[in-house]
C-alpha cells in the first residue's frame, strides 16, 4: 500500500502514544493502569490523560475488582468492544454474505444473500447496500454506529484503492468496489482484499498466528488461495497479487483454466476438477450416480463408494499433494495451514495429501514439515474482512492518511 508517512511533531507522538496505549489495551484488557505504564514505557501524568481520553471518546471504560484478599479494589481498564461496529462482506461466485461485527471482530450476525453468477457490480453494490441496512435493523443497532466496511473478493484487489483489478471468477475487471460504496456511507472507512488475506488475518490473530507468526495459508474448495504469513504479517507482493498459487501450472498444456491459462493448479486441486475430469469419466461410465460436480456432492458420493466419485477425490488430493509439495520446496515454511469450504471433507483426502506433499526435498534431510487442518470454522472469512478494517482503524498512526475517509 502507498503510503506517505507524516512528519515529526508533537502530534505525531500524541497520536503514537495513544496508539501505543489502545493497542495493550485491546490486546490486554482488562489490565491495570500500572501494568499499562509498564509496558508502554509511559509516565503516570501522560497516561493518565491517554486514558480520560480515551475513556470519553468510549473506546474503553474502567471496572473495578475486588482483589483475593478483599478490602481494596483495583480499578481496571476494559476495552469498549461495542463502542461501534463493522460490517464486513464476502463475494463469492454466486452469493454475498454480509456479517456483523463488533469492534473485536466477533460475529453477532451473518446474512446470506444469492445473486445469479456474473451479476453486474453495480446490482452487486445494491445488493450490498440495502443489506448492510437490513443487517442493523434486524439486529436493533444504529446505523451511526457503523465505523467500517470490509471487503472480501476473489481475484486481484488493488488494496490501497479499494479496486477489483481482475476477477475470472467474478468477471470483473477494474470494479472500484470500494469507491462504489463509499459513496452510499460517506466517511466510512471501506477496506478491500482478496478472500484469502482476510482467512489470513483472522488466523494470524485467532487461529495459528498466536503459536507462530511464520505460516502458510492454502484454501481448499471451489478454488485454491494462498496466503503466505512472515513474521506476523501477510506479504502481499508487488501488487498485492501475492498467492496466485491456484494459477501455477501444474499440467503443462493441461486443462484450460478461467484466468486464460492452461493446466492451472486451481483446474487440478480443487472442485474444477471434478468437472474437468468428470466429464471424461462419465462419457466412459454413464451409470455412476454423480448428479453434480459441486465439492459436497461429489464428496458425498464418495462416501456412498461411488467409484467415480473416488476417483475423482483421490486425484485431486493427488494434485493438491503435489501443489504443496512445490510449495514446501519452494519456501521451506514452518508450517503449512489447510482451510476452506472443502476441508469439511479433508478426512476422505487429507491422507493421501499428506503422502504425496511429505515426499518432498526437505524430507531427503529427515526434516518434516507440519501440515495442519485450521481450527477456524468458515466465519474466519468475515471475522477476517472485520481485522481488515480494524487493523486499518487502529494502525500506528505514522502515516498520512490516504484511504478510507
Ligand atoms: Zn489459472
Amino acid at each position: 500500500m502507498m503510503n506517505v508517512i507524516r512528519n515529526g511533531s508533537k502530534e505525531l507522538i500524541k497520536d503514537i502514544n495513544r496508539f501505543k496505549v489502545l493497542k495493550i489495551i485491546r490486546e490486554k484488557h482488562p489490565i491495570s493502569r500500572v501494568e499499562i505504564a509498564k509496558l508502554s514505557a509511559l509516565g503516570m501524568s501522560t497516561l493518565t490523560y491517554i486514558i480520560e481520553e480515551l475513556t470519553e471518546q468510549g473506546y474503553i471504560f474502567e471496572i473495578g475488582e475486588s482483589t483475593s484478599t478483599g478490602g481494596r479494589r483495583a480499578r481496571l481498564i476494559e476495552f469498549n468492544k461495542n463502542f461501534g461496529y463493522i460490517v464486513s462482506i464476502k463475494v463469492e461466485e454466486e452469493r454475498l454474505l454480509v456479517g456483523l461485527t463488533n469492534m473485536d471482530a466477533e460475529i453477532i450476525d451473518v446474512m446470506k444473500i444469492a445473486f445469479k453468477r456474473h451479476a453486474s457490480p453495480e446490482s452487486i453494490v445494491s445488493k450490498m447496500v440495502k443489506n448492510i441496512k437490513l443487517i442493523f435493523e434486524k439486529n436493533e443497532k444504529s446505523l451511526a454506529d457503523l465505523k467500517g466496511i470490509g471487503l472480501l473478493s476473489s481475484g486481484l484487489v488493488n488494496r490501497s484503492n479499494g479496486m477489483v483489478i481482475r476477477s475470472s471468477l467474478l468477471d470483473w475487471s477494474n470494479v472500484p468496489i470500494s469507491e462504489m460504496l463509499k459513496e452510499r456511507f460517506r466517511n466510512i472507512p471501506v477496506m478491500a482484499d482478496k478472500n484469502i488475506n482476510g482467512y489470513a488475518l483472522a488466523e494470524i490473530s485467532k487461529g495459528e498466528g498466536k503459536e507462530s507468526g511464520n505460516f502458510v495459508l492454502v484454501s481448499v474448495g471451489s478454488g485454491v488461495g494462498l496466503s503466505v504469513v512472515i513474521d506476523g504479517k501477510i506479504n502481499y507482493g508487488s501488487i498485492g497479487g501475492a498467492g496466485e498459487f491456484g494459477h501455477t501450472t501444474i499440467a503443462v498444456d493441461g486443462y484450460l483454466c478461467h484466468c486464460g491459462q492452461r493446466g492451472c493448479l486451481e483446474m487440478y486441486a480443487s472442485e474444477f476438477y471434478f468437472e474437468n475430469k468428470g466429464k471424461e469419466l462419465l462419457l466412459l461410465q454413464p451409470n455412476s450416480g454423480l448428479k453434480s460436480f459441486k465439492f459436497e456432492e461429489v464428496a458425498e458420493q464418495a462416501i456412498n463408494g461411488d467409484e467415480i466419485a473416488g476417483q475423482l477425490v483421490d486425484e485431486m488430493a493427488s494434485y493438491l499433494g503435489h501443489g504443496i509439495r512445490n510449495l514446501i520446496n519452494t519456501l521451506n515454511p514452518e508450517k503449512i495451514v489447510i482451510a476452506g469450504e472443502g476441508m469439511k471433507y479433508g478426512s476422505l483426502f487429507m491422507d493421501k495429501v499428506r503422502q504425496v506433499a511429505q515426499n518432498n526435498f526437505f524430507s531427503k534431510v529427515g526434516h518434516t514439515t507440519k501440515i495442519v487442518e485450521s481450527r477456524l470454522n468458515d466465519d474466519a472469512w468475515l471475522v477476517g474482512g472485520s481485522l481488515l478494517v480494524l487493523t486499518h482503524i487502529f494502525q500506528l498512526p505514522i502515516y498520512q492518511v490516504t484511504v478510507g475517509r
